[in-house]
């Protein structure tokens, strides 16, 4: 018998591991390089300090003014009259995702996405007892739009899960996309899972544009990448009022701590300053690519802040390399590549410092 008493489905499973290495360089989880200013980080800091004060009493259950001002971000960037009860908010997007499958998955249920991408999904998945199914992406990671809607009609999916910008690869989705998946979806629900959208490049439209069009979109983002606020955990999402409902079933009392609630206000109310280098960044990841390709190297095109490149015989022989370089990048997607995220200048140039030794060594 095994102890402890796991159900089968857990039995010799890992749990997430993003290695945490204590490295000068960190360009491995996809974060914002640059944090808050000294007048951002007091201004959140006196934030909480209000909130301490109430730490006896439970958070405002509903995030009411949160979602609220979620809203108001959103409807800058492509969100069409969004109001309070048409945005959620969990600790990270990751917990709101977990939530949409907890409300829509189930047993008897499929959840459906496409290979190559972000390796949280089939986790969702097995702790809501949802059945996984993984579509596949072309040789370019991209989606074959047509035999994507082939697949949906096929596997008829309770929940589609779709990143745009996809990690780890850093495509987006074609604007057409997005329609075609939800009408091809019928009941069930579409994520179009947008936690690298402020990076997109100019002229890619965001899924919440075409929200109003369809009662099974659900738009989900966070405050975790362009917004530099990963250490806060707070994901949110936006969709039609009846989806935000059945996320109130399920979600734990109190999900949303005052203290995290307080931390995201003062941070949107600083905003432009949290994501004033988003161009910076979009700027640096296309010289990157560039610079990689310059390399000989296979790299996929980018809306995000993280490219993968490759490939590599030996990959973790060139992460390796990297880590004992202080660089620290990240082991994932198929076989043979790896990913970096886009760091300060600096950083970007320690990694391509790192990365030509590693590769003569590695010839
Ligand atoms: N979606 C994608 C595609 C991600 O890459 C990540 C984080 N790596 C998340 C969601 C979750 O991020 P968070 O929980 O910090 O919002």
């Amino acid at each position: 018998m095994n102890w402890p008493p796991l159900r089968d489905a857990l039995v010799g499973e890992e749990p997430y591991g993003a290695p945490q290495i204590d490295v000068p360089v960190q360009l491995n989880t996809n974060e914002n390089p640059y944090g808050p200013s000294a007048a951002a980080a007091a201004d959140i800091a006196e934030a909480v300090r209000r909130a301490a004060l109430d730490l006896n009493r439970y958070p405002d259950r509903e995030a009411v003014e949160l979602r609220g001002a979620l809203a108001a971000y959103l409807n800058g960037d492509g969100g069409q009259g969004l109001g309070v009860d048409e945005v959620w908010a969990a600790n990270g997007s990751n917990e709101v995702m977990l939530q949409l499958l907890q409300a829509f998955g189930g047993p008897g249920r499929r959840a459906l996405s496409f290979a190559p991408t972000y390796s949280m999904y089939p986790e969702y998945a097995r702790d809501s007892l949802t059945e996984w199914v993984a579509g596949r992406r072309e040789d370019d990671f991209s989606l074959d739009l047509e035999a994507a809607r082939a697949k949906v009609l096929e596997v008829q999916p309770a929940v589609v899960l779709l990143p745009s910008p996809n990690n780890p690869t850093g495509t987006a989705l074609p604007p057409e996309a997005v329609s075609m998946l939800c009408e091809a979806a019928g009941n069930g629900i579409v994520v179009i899972d947008e936690a690298y959208s402020e990076f997109r490049r100019e002229g890619v439209p965001s899924a919440l544009e075409v929200l109003g069009e369809h009662r099974n979109l659900v738009v989900t983002r966070t405050m975790s990448k362009a917004f530099a606020l990963a250490g806060a955990r707070l994901g949110y999402l936006a969709a039609r009022p009846e989806v935000v409902d059945a996320l109130r079933v399920v979600r734990l009392p109190y999900h949303l701590s005052a203290v995290t609630q307080a931390t995201a206000l003062a941070a949107l109310r600083h905003a432009p300053e949290l994501l004033g280098k988003v161009a910076e960044l979009r700027a640096e990841r296309d010289l990157t690519v560039t610079w990689l390709r310059e390399q000989g190297l296979t790299v996929a095109d980018s809306d995000a802040n993280f490219v993968l490149f490759g490939t590599f015989a030996d990959r973790h022989a060139v992460w390796q390399g990297m880590v004992e370089r202080g660089v620290l990048i990240r082991e994932t997607g198929p076989q043979g590549w790896l990913r970096v995220s886009i760091g300060t200048p600096q950083e970007m140039k320690a990694f391509k410092d790192a990365l030509v030794a590693v590769m003569e060594e590695n010839r």
